[in-house]
């Protein structure tokens, strides 16, 4: 059927798309309502979550007996026996090197009497202590006295250090290290 038939009224150069307008319409009334979807589903979106990974800390300590920082890295081969031996899980392995490494804030080293770590240590990375146990050195505590709550009144740490290492000076009320 031509077009002048379905529609006599009509001239031959009116060639007005009625069904094509309505289409067009139809379409972008779908095509409107699509993008409002899309906006309103990014907008709604959660921002996408970067990768976290964990800071590498360099605040270790080395277990007992660890001879001095670069002659430990050359005779510390990474075996892990100091590691099996603890029996608190105080010694971790680093994730750079696989070396031991203790957190004290994590699992702190309990100064073992017998010393497992430096017995299992065959390569010397860890030597025996030649004397009292009070002899271990592995660092030096510091008080965060911002953090500290020994003004008021807290000494915690000072009840359950082994030694008289960590003492309350009750003039000032503040914790002290030997
Ligand atoms: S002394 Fe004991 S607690 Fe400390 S690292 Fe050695 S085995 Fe672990
Ligand atoms: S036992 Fe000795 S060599 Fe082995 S990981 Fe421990 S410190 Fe290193």
């Amino acid at each position: 059927m031509s077009f002048m038939s379905r529609f006599p009224g009509r001239k031959s150069t009116d060639t007005e798309p009625v069904y094509g307008r309505r289409n067009f319409l139809k379409q972008s009334a779908v095509s409107l309502g699509m993008t409002v979807h899309e906006f309103i589903k990014h907008r709604d979106a959660k921002p996408p979550q970067e990768e976290q990974t964990d800071p590498v800390r360099t605040d270790w300590l080395r277990p007992p007996g660890a001879v001095n920082e670069s002659l430990f890295l050359e005779r510390c081969t990474a075996c892990g026996d100091c590691v099996d031996v603890c029996p608190h899980d105080s010694i971790q392995v680093s994730k750079q090197d696989e070396r031991p490494e203790i957190f004290p804030d994590h699992t702190p080293c309990y100064v073992c009497e017998d010393l497992p770590c430096i017995g299992a240590c065959e390569t010397e990375a860890l030597l025996p202590i030649n004397g009292p146990i009070t002899d271990v050195n592995m660092g030096i505590a510091r008080v965060n006295h911002r953090l500290c709550t020994a003004p008021a009144g807290c000494n915690a740490c000072v009840s359950k250090f082994p030694t008289e290492a960590i003492q309350m000076d009750f003039s000032s009320f503040t914790i002290t290290v030997d």
